[in-house]
């Protein structure tokens, strides 16, 4: 099962070939881990962007805050991919695969050998379930474009609808608010981040938008939308109207699957892959978004939607590539910031657990545990980084955590730990 090359091949014509489709967060990662971890072979890294890859949560964050070029958010400048011997291809998406040949056939018509394929295609802004009017264009965000094109539309009064309340949706509504737009969410759900976050942290969420003068319509989704002068009306399922300036689709991605599932490989939510990222053949693996694995920590299939999730599998390919121990999975987290809230998330919360808060020093604090027997398995802390970090270590050493410990705010979580290990 194992597809490890040697990587000290003495044919010298023949050195082991690594394609690595998507240069994407978990693309870029894999390619410079490969060559640090000693990869000898050649290695291509194609994608479909225009752009060196670059930092893509900064696209509902920085770069819509004030405008900047690609550049400026490239995770390393071009001539770092020429120095680590790595064949970057941009603008070249890859049409099909050819398992038995082992090659690829790109979009301009080229073929290319590999020995290790692995698949990085991250995943498409999930388009709303409407038909659009002609002259009236939504607004999605998933690359650059996306994000250049929108904050160009970020003028002071304009009224911005963002459909959908997720953590992409509220960064750019709260972006939208602080550059002096009227905006308005519309949530299908009766809460916001209803499907990854805790009642809790939802409930934090919506009066901090409501505060920042954000409308937030929960339990509405847009029944209809048409074109109202040089506009957008969108008619809501609760009743209401909005006019808007600009749309926008923030209802979730979907993992980009179309080349795997052409090639027959399996398919589940995501590229179906087991513990190490190994797809249904031996000589495909995928990682990041694009993917359904099997999480050693959680014990479970997941596919996850971050950056430390992208970056772990890369490694943890890179290792398995080069005959290097491969790491543990270590919990996952996550961050978003919304207008002057830095959330941070370790685990995934799911209903059933067990939920106790900590009060937080300020106002705008929450720290929230939530707990199965007494171990943590997912905490959401909102600026306050301290008690995130300790939640990280509590919950990958499993450590038995007290209710009353947990709630007293004037007990120092670094102390839990130590009081553990001397029990
Ligand atoms: C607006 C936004 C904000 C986010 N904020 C956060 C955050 O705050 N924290 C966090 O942890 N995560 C965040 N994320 C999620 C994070 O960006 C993703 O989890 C991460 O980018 C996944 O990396 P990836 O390499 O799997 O996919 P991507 O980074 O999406 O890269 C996939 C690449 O593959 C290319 N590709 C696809 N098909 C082909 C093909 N056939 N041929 C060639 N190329 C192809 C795509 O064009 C793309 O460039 C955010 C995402 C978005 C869109």
């Amino acid at each position: 099962m194992s597809t490890h090359i040697n990587k000290g091949n003495p044919d010298q014509d023949r050195v082991p070939v690594a394609v690595i489709v998507g240069a994407g967060m978990a693309g870029q990662e894999l390619a410079f881990s490969l060559r640090q971890y000693g990869w000898a072979g050649r290695i291509v890294l194609l994608g479909e962007e225009a752009h060196l890859p670059y930092r893509r949560p900064e696209l509902s964050k920085s770069l819509l805050a004030a405008h900047t070029d690609a550049d400026a958010l490239s995770l390393r400048p071009g001539a770092a991919y020429d120095s680590a011997g790595i064949a970057l291809r941009l603008n070249t998406r890859v049409a099909s695969i050819d398992r038995q040949r082992r090659t690829l056939r790109l979009s301009e018509g080229a073929e290319l050998g590999y020995d290790v394929l692995v698949l990085a295609t991250g995943g498409r802004a999930r388009r709303l379930p409407l038909e659009v009017p002609a002259g009236v264009a939504i607004h999605y965000l998933r690359g650059f474009d996306d994000a250049a094109l929108l904050h160009k539309q970020f003028v002071p009064g304009k009224r911005l609808l963002m459909v959908g309340g997720g953590y992409v949706g509220l960064e750019v509504a709260a972006l939208a608010a602080a550059a002096g737009l009227r905006v308005v969410v519309a949530e299908a759900m009766p809460r916001l981040l209803a499907r990854v976050a805790s009642p809790e942290l939802s409930a934090f969420v919506e009066r901090a938008h409501r505060q920042a003068g954000i409308e937030l319509r929960l339990g509405a989704t847009v029944a209809a939308l048409a074109r109202h002068g040089g506009r957008c009306e969108a008619r809501l399922s609760d009743g209401a109207t909005v006019v808007a300036d600009i749309v926008v689709g923030g209802i979730g991605m979907t993992p980009e699957v179309a080349l795997a599932e052409a090639a027959g490989l399996a398919i589940a939510n995501g590229i179906a892959v087991d513990a190490l990222s190994r797809t249904s053949d031996a000589a495909i693996y995928a990682i990041g978004d694009c993917c359904d694995r099997f999480h050693d920590f959680l014990s479970r299939r997941i596919r996850l939607e971050s950056v430390p999730n992208a970056s772990e599998q890369a490694r943890r390919v890179a290792a398995q590539l080069t005959g290097r121990p491969v790491p543990a999975s270590g919990v996952p987290w996550f961050w978003s910031n919304q207008g002057e809230q830095k959330i941070q998330i370790v685990g995934v919360f799911e209903a059933g657990l067990r939920t106790v808060s900590r009060p937080g020093q300020s106002e705008g604090q929450l720290s929230v545990f939530h707990l199965a027997g007494d171990r943590i398995r997912a905490a959401e802390c909102v600026n306050s980084p301290a008690d995130f970090a300790q939640a990280r270590r509590l919950i990958s050493s499993q450590t038995s955590v007290p209710d009353h410990q947990l709630a007293d705010a004037a007990f120092p979580l670094s102390a839990i730990q130590a009081l553990a290990a001397c029990t």
